[in-house]
């Protein structure tokens, strides 16, 4: 036998007729290029899956509802892994967010980088004997939807206020007198305002 192509060595993946796309590792980690609409997060761990892949913000309804615009993608990897006898799920989403600024009201693109660390459970006793640097993940006996794992996380990286880092408040309050100035000169030269000042100094 001879080693796979691309094979670095690691101890038993060599002399596996794995696919090359494959990551090899001393679990033999199943790649998926397809995202899956629902996942079993349990098999996933004893299978020691990685996830990569891209979701679309517009499928995310509860994130779609916050943000000014739900057009782009969310980029995904989650790896399943067992610590001991927890399963886990580990990775990173990312994705620029165009939410509103909460100062000026304008558009603003969050790029938003999350690092997600959860333990799978499925009662409360295993939630609370989980380590300290995981968040739960609940799971049943069925599969669950892999979205709302990533807009979750999604929600949770977003600022409740999102704001410009610049201060634009400022800008928008110089925009905003300036116009105000502006409707004051056209004022003037309304002949209705002129009549109105003249009734309001009265030719008495
Ligand atoms: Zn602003």
């Amino acid at each position: 036998m001879t080693p796979v192509a691309g094979c670095v060595g690691r101890a038993l993946c060599c002399f596996t007729g794995f696919d090359a796309n494959v990551v090899y590792g001393y679990y033999y980690p199943v790649m998926l290029d397809r995202l899956p609409e629902f996942i079993d997060p349990l098999a996933f761990a004893d299978k020691h899956s990685e996830l990569t892949g891209r979701i679309k913000l517009s499928s995310l309804d509860r994130l779609s509802s916050v943000l000014a615009e739900n057009s782009g993608t969310v980029a995904v990897t989650l790896v399943f892994a067992k610590v001991g006898r927890l399963a886990t799920v580990e990775g990173r989403v990312s994705a620029t967010l165009v939410v509103r600024c909460q100062n000026c009201l304008q558009t603003m693109a969050l790029l938003v980088d999350s690092t997600i660390k959860l333990g799978i459970v499925s009662s409360m006793a295993a939630a609370d004997a989980l380590p300290e640097a995981y968040e739960p993940l609940w799971v049943g006996d069925k599969k669950i939807p892999l979205k709302d794992i990533v807009e979750d996380e999604l929600l949770l990286a977003l600022p409740a206020f999102p704001k410009h880092r610049e201060r634009c408040y400022e800008n928008a309050q110089s925009v905003l007198s300036q116009a105000a100035s502006k409707n004051e000169l056209s004022n003037l030269n309304n002949p209705f305002s002129i009549l109105a000042k003249l009734k309001d100094t009265g030719d008495q």
